[in-house]
């Protein structure tokens, strides 16, 4: 019986020192200690000893038993630790790999443009204001001195909404709201969005602006030609040339419009200046006594000016862009050049 003993426990042993898994080891368990087990036959065959030869076969039985039961807790034990150390390696984090950049976004060409130039004018003392982009009729043409019948208001150019509401087509009724809320001095520009019905290489349905006025007493076409050089000197560069030329607009008078000298062939003539040197960039001029009517200023005592510009155009000099549209085409090739 001792043999068999040494024997099954030497199997036991062996295929304990093969088992590579929990379940294999839970298997060998069953199969020598379990009830049907390989020592419960040990143990009916005790039941036919000689009762002097029981007590010691019986202890024989039960010391290897434990044996047993000891190498498969040793085994289980092992395994366990392997799978945790193994788990604590894949989970080891590398100090030295270089870390995961998060993509950055960045400022739309338009939006860049619209910073610089509130930011020229903050300087200068100028607040900002703002707008509805839904607009009156009568604060986009009535109160700008735009009569129903005058050829700015064609059907062509403006967005309607109803007989009386609009598109904003510029960003001058900010002026109107203002004014009628604010008695003078004031300076403001009012950046935003405008609206007309225009689609083409230098023409898009919405595009930017930014208008600006200041209105005091005494504020005469000296401070207007004063401010806007100013203005464009820090904006394109302090040598750059600028004229004003005699225009019309029906809510100044006079009126000017202002160009720069052409920044691709610094005023040689090219195809962009159309070969005379001077690219048109404004317009301006000293504000209209029926407008300050309107918003019941008195003429006879203040004077203002004011003036407008595209935010895109500004953009396509600045940064050499000869078709507007690519602006709102969203390519990101185009705008991670900005
Ligand atoms: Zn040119």
């Amino acid at each position: 019986m001792n043999e068999r003993l040494t024997h099954l426990l030497r199997q036991a042993v062996s295929s304990l020192s093969e088992a590579g898994t929990k379940d294999e080891i839970h298997a060998i368990r069953v199969l020598y200690l379990g009830r049907k087990g390989l020592f419960a036959s040990f143990l009916k065959d005790l039941s036919s000893l000689p009762a002097d030869g029981k007590k010691a076969a019986g202890a024989a039985i039960n010391s290897v038993k434990d044996r047993i039961e000891r190498e498969i807790e040793g085994r289980l034990k092992s395994i366990e630790d392997a799978l945790k150390s193994g788990r604590l390696a894949m989970e080891r984090i590398d100090v030295t790999l270089p870390g995961r950049t998060q993509p950055l976004g960045r400022l739309h060409p338009v939006t860049q443009v619209m910073r610089e130039v509130s930011a020229i004018f903050t300087g200068l003392g100028f607040e900002t204001a703002e707008g509805p982009e839904v607009e009156l009729d009568y604060y986009n043409f009535e109160a700008l001195n735009i009569s129903k019948d005058h050829p700015a208001r064609d059907m062509q150019d403006t967005f309607y909404v109803s007989e009386e509401v609009i598109l904003r087509t510029h960003t001058s009724p900010v002026q109107i709201r203002v004014m009628e809320k604010t008695p003078p001095p004031i300076r403001i520009i009012a950046p935003g969005t405008v609206y007309r019905r225009d689609s083409d290489i230098t023409h898009t349905p919405m595009f930017h602006q930014v208008e600006g006025f200041m209105v005091d007493e005494k504020v005469s076409f000296a401070d207007l030609k004063g401010v806007l050089t100013i203005f464009l000197k820090a904006l394109f560069g302090g040598s750059i040339g600028v004229r004003f030329r005699p225009s019309f607009f029906p809510f100044t008078e006079p009126s000017a419009e202002v160009d720069i000298a052409c920044v691709i062939c610094a005023g040689l003539g090219c195809r962009v200046c159309k070969g005379s040197g001077w690219i048109e960039i404004l317009g301006c001029g000293m504000i209209h006594p029926e407008v300050f009517k309107a918003v019941k200023y008195d003429p006879e005592k203040y004077s203002g000016f004011a003036f407008g510009l595209g935010i895109e155009r500004v953009a396509m000099l600045k940064f050499g862009i000869d078709d507007i549209r690519l602006f709102f085409e969203n390519d990101l090739r185009f705008l991670r050049q900005f």
